[in-house]
């Protein structure tokens, strides 16, 4: 039986919270919380349910561990089943166990999601490789205690063993968090005149750059320029997906630094990418370059473009539609409908008999089945007839936890157009 260390503060939870770890869940919100909600930020603390009441004796049921959170609506995280006694034992297994599944399970790429969060069972933690570096993006309060970060950067360090860790601060997580704001900024480098743990950098933080490749694709990376961490990860898998479809004159829209242009250019004659950022196309060119392949990049808001082309008859064989997530919160859900249901009708009017749509939301509160709706319905307006080749989501470094919906958001579908 596992013992419950005395300084971990014991936390009572609501039925209806537990009802929800019990189905698999790991996150438990303030409004679940009883009792104990005065643990500090960050602390590690025990879950328990109290049972029985109207006129049964009360007792409590241990539901295991979690990472408390004194700002977030998500109070609780949960971490274990049991109560944790060695958080940094714990933290460890969890992070070999997450490299071990990026082994067995991913391959053709040097770039890939180390630790997913909720996916690899450690909540607020994100860790992504790009060949020999490692970005890492602090969640919440637990994950940021410097006692967490440490056994973090030192059990990538001995297992990865990269040239550098570079940590990307997301800045409206952090303020949310209630977590001191910081710069991103390079946190280990193998070079000793670079940087120490956790020590302010000092060297030039934009000369942190490799070169990563993904299915034969070579890209180049950036570790402080770029959005999110730095590339889409996640559509690593449908990147080569879609090459084995697309074919003839294809338009890759919301381009960014050419993920699916490039892989389509293996199959297709000719490429144009789409992105409103000046920054992701000058990227993309140079990846380009890199792999001697000649791609149009048009500076441009997707919408009007789409519009002006399909108002001018323009055809294709193949696009990709892949915008930034519309539906931030479920608020957004109605207008971010109407967003998608715009960019799939413009496109499947472009397309040509035979061709191939792939379609993208990243929108967490855009369903697959909200997806397949906005398709089905722009079908209509088109007179097209549209069968569904692959119905696809995130790569699989992005594991889907059954019971935690959060860890799947990205969905992909490919069709085919009649
Ligand atoms: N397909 C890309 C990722 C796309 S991310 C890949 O696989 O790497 C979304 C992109 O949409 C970003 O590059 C952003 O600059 C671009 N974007 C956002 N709004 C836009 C708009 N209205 N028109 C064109 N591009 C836009």
């Amino acid at each position: 039986m596992a013992t419950i260390h005395p300084d971990h503060p014991l936390v009572t939870i609501s039925r209806r919270g537990a009802d929800r770890i019990r189905a698999g869940h790991v996150w438990v919100y303030q409004s679940d919380i009883i009792a104990g909600s005065d643990a500090g930020p960050g602390a590690l603390v025990i879950v328990q349910e109290e049972q029985g009441g109207r006129g049964r004796p009360l007792h409590t049921r241990i539901l295991g561990s979690a990472f408390y959170s004194t700002a977030s609506q998500i109070a609780l995280r949960m971490i274990s089943p049991h109560p944790v006694s060695d958080l940094q034992q714990l933290l460890r297994e969890r992070i070999r166990a997450a490299i071990a599944y990026r082994e067995r399970f991913v391959e053709n790429t040097n770039a890939y999601r180390v630790i997913f969060s909720e996916g690899d069972c450690v909540p607020g933690l994100i860790v992504d490789r790009y060949n020999d570096l490692l970005t890492m993006q602090v969640l919440t309060q637990a994950v940021d205690l410097d006692s967490v970060r440490e056994v973090v950067i030192s059990e990538l360090k001995e297992k990865l063993q990269p040239a550098a860790i570079i940590e990307k601060v997301d800045a409206r997580v952090r303020s949310l968090e209630q977590l001191p704001e910081k710069q991103s900024g390079l946190i280990l480098s193998a070079n000793p005149a670079n940087a120490g743990m956790g020590e302010t950098p000092v060297c030039s933080l934009s000369a942190i750059r490799t070169e990563f490749q993904m299915n034969g694709v070579r890209f180049l990376y950036e570790a402080l320029g770029g959005q999110k961490t730095g590339g889409f990860l996640d559509q690593r898998e449908n990147y080569a997906a879609a090459a084995k479809y697309a074919r003839g004159e294809a338009l890759d829209v919301f381009c960014y630094q050419g993920g699916f242009a490039l892989h389509l250019a293996r199959t297709c004659e000719k490429v144009t990418g789409v992105d409103s950022s000046r920054p992701a196309l000058e990227s993309a060119e140079k990846n380009a370059a890199l792999n001697g392949i000649e791609i149009e990049w048009i500076e441009a808001n997707a919408f009007d473009l789409l519009r002006d082309y399909s108002d001018q008859g323009n055809k294709y064989d193949s696009i990709v539609l892949d915008p930034p997530a519309f539906a931030k919160s479920r608020r957004d859900l109605e207008a971010a409908l109407r967003g998608y249901k715009e960019l799939n009708l413009r496109a499947l009017k472009m397309l040509r008999p035979g061709g191939v749509l792939i379609t993208c939301s990243c929108s967490y509160h855009v369903s697959t089945s909200d997806l397949l709706e906005v398709v089905s319905s722009a079908a209509q307006d088109s007179h097209r007839i549209v069968r569904i080749l692959e119905n696809r989501g995130q790569s699989k470094d992005h594991p889907t936890v059954i019971g935690i919906p959060e860890t799947a958001y990205l969905k992909c579908l490919m069709v085919l157009v009649s």
